[in-house]
């Protein structure tokens, strides 16, 4: 027997209808790339991104078309969103931090038929269009006034674009498995792979985002993604934020101390979102300046691990919330927040950051288990490591045009590429990616964990661990670390420094110090290039072995 309830899709338009309908006047503010500040309301965004669906169909834009954008945080950007899924097309972020063959690669195997792009890239793309043959036209994020001359195709800027109709349009209607959105993993080993979102998942997600248990957001919370819409699918907060209503702030290009701090106080930001990387810079210019964050409450931080001593920093000198969050672009991207269960509601101190330092626990949507390599499930002990893998709505089930062939497992499960313990409350700890993981003597060694126990060491700015060689246990750790500027350190001090802190056998062989650690377009440590740095690298232990 059917239930007898209304058939109504999940399709995203229907976050911005409700959004204008609900939360009409709501102000969404953001930094603009022509420079001043922005104002306008989610019942403007929805009228304008009707205008963008409208213009995109009269271009002979139709469903499934990829659309890409390769541009930051703005109104602009989040009416462009609505508007190409508003017709059945894709929208398709491309990273602007990836190098430019990578992005050429992309743009191809996507076959985008559109680039929106902010002025910011249109020097860029003047480089690469000549390799960009699917590209029909350039849209520019800008007005008549500040368009550029520029030898792109059919170049145009976006409001004398979305000005030519006057938006008496409907968004189109159509299955709410139809895709939604676009976005290429980081293949950091071969090419990049598309994860294509849907309706559906994006929905679906948008609600799992906004739980009182993930970001717990409120139609009365001020919110500002830092983290940019083109990294994994904007954590949600393009969906999630309209959802329920919060105002939105919007960074635009703009993302080092100063410019972020001066938002979030100007504005009253009660709720905001990025990668480590982003929070240090911030961190650094409120010390430098005695500043204060008296408004506001949570922070999310997730994409790579958030070392400890951010967290304490937050919490005790600044009284924010931090949210340690887990995901990827294959699950839209969230998979676990670390927000505090009654099992550990009472925590506080050293403990407290303990726990915080896992990465919390999956809101309904994900499921989630660790097993061998044999695929054998593995106890929620807290100790145990295994490869972590996930299962959901919103999780991705095949590439894009089937690159890399089956992901799933027998009973559904996307195997993660890290390796994580879960605790019997459900907290799922990261403790590598599986390829970076250390197997010394038949036993794992977590790379990810050294490597915050050495930035807690007051002289280090970063530091990475990778496996080197090693005749008698296979591979054994190396650290290396970039010192704080004018800091100087020997191996000895760093090495005395985690003694007490690790199982003896996990303490590092040798320490080697660089000016530079390489990173990703997405800003995790580049390990592959680090270990082609130092393949030549003899640890001292190795000679005492032999
Ligand atoms: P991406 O798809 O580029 O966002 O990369 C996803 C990967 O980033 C995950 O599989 C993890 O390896 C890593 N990652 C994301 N968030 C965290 C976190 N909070 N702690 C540790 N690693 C993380």
């Amino acid at each position: 027997m059917q239930g007898l309830m209304q058939d109504w899709p999940l399709l995203i338009h229907r976050i911005i209808d409700h959004a204008a309908i609900q939360h009409g006047g709501r102000k969404v503010i953001s930094r603009s790339i022509e420079g001043p500040i922005h104002t306008t309301d989610y019942a403007s965004i929805r009228r304008r991104a009707l205008k963008v669906a409208q213009r995109l169909a009269r271009d002979g834009i139709r469903d499934g078309d990829r659309v890409a954008t390769l541009a930051w945080n703005t109104w602009r950007h989040l009416e462009a969103w609505y508007g190409i899924t508003g017709i059945g097309a894709v929208y398709h972020t491309v990273n602007p931090r990836l190098f430019p063959d990578q992005q050429i690669w992309i743009i191809n195997h996507a076959e985008d038929r559109v680039m929106m792009t902010d002025l910011t890239f249109v020097p860029l793309l003047e480089k690469l269009a000549d390799k960009l043959p699917t590209i029909e036209r350039y849209i520019v994020f800008t007005d008549g006034a500040h368009m550029p001359k520029t030898t792109l195709k059919n170049a145009v800027a976006y409001e004398d674009w979305i000005a030519e109709v006057d938006g008496d349009f409907a968004w189109a209607s159509f299955d709410e498995n139809t895709a939604a959105g676009m976005c290429y993993t980081s293949g950091t080993t071969g090419h990049p792979k598309g994860v294509l979102y849907s309706h559906r998942s994006n929905v679906l997600h948008a609600f799992m985002a906004a739980l009182p248990d993930s970001k717990g957001l409120r139609s009365n919370d001020v919110c500002m993604p830092v983290v940019p819409l083109f990294h994994a699918n904007g954590w949600s907060l393009a969906f999630s934020t309209p959802m329920v209503g919060s105002t939105f702030v919007l960074p635009g290009a703009k993302m080092d101390g100063p410019s972020i701090y001066e938002l979030l106080d100007t504005y009253k930001v009660t709720f905001t979102a990025a990668v480590p990387t982003v929070w240090l810079m911030l961190l650094q210019h409120m010390e430098a300046n005695n500043l204060k964050l008296p408004y506001l409450k949570r922070v999310v931080i997730g994409g790579s691990a958030c070392p400890r001593a951010m967290t304490e920093k937050f919490e005790k000198n600044y009284g924010v919330e931090v949210i340690h969050a887990w995901g990827m672009t294959e699950m839209s991207p969230l998979g676990s927040l670390c927000t505090m269960k009654p099992d550990y509601a009472g925590l506080t101190g050293t403990a407290r950051l303990d726990l915080q330092q896992t990465q919390g626990h999956p809101p309904f949507g994900v499921e989630m288990k660790i097993t061998d390599d044999n695929g054998r499930v593995l106890p929620w002990d807290g100790k145990t490591f295994g490869r972590l893998k996930v299962r959901g709505p919103a999780v991705a089930r095949e590439y894009f045009k089937g690159d890399g062939g089956d992901i799933l497992d027998d009973d559904g499960f996307f195997d993660t590429g890290d390796v994580a313990t879960i605790d019997p409350h459900g907290y799922m700890h990261v403790t590598d990616r599986a390829k970076d993981v250390i197997k010394s003597g038949g036993e794992w060694i977590s790379t990810i964990e050294l490597e915050n126990l050495a930035v807690g060491h007051p002289k280090v700015a970063e530091a990475a661990v990778i496996g080197a060689p090693h005749p008698k246990w296979d591979e054994r750790p190396l650290l290396i670390v970039v010192l704080k500027e004018g800091e100087r350190a020997t191996r000895e001090e760093l090495l005395d420094f985690m003694r007490d802190k690790v199982a003896k056998w996990w303490l590092p062989d040798d320490v080697a110090f660089v000016t530079e650690i390489p990173h990703t377009a997405t800003g995790k440590i580049q390990k592959t290039t680090l270990r082609e740095q130092f393949k030549s690298h003899v640890l001292p232990t190795v000679e005492a072995a032999e």
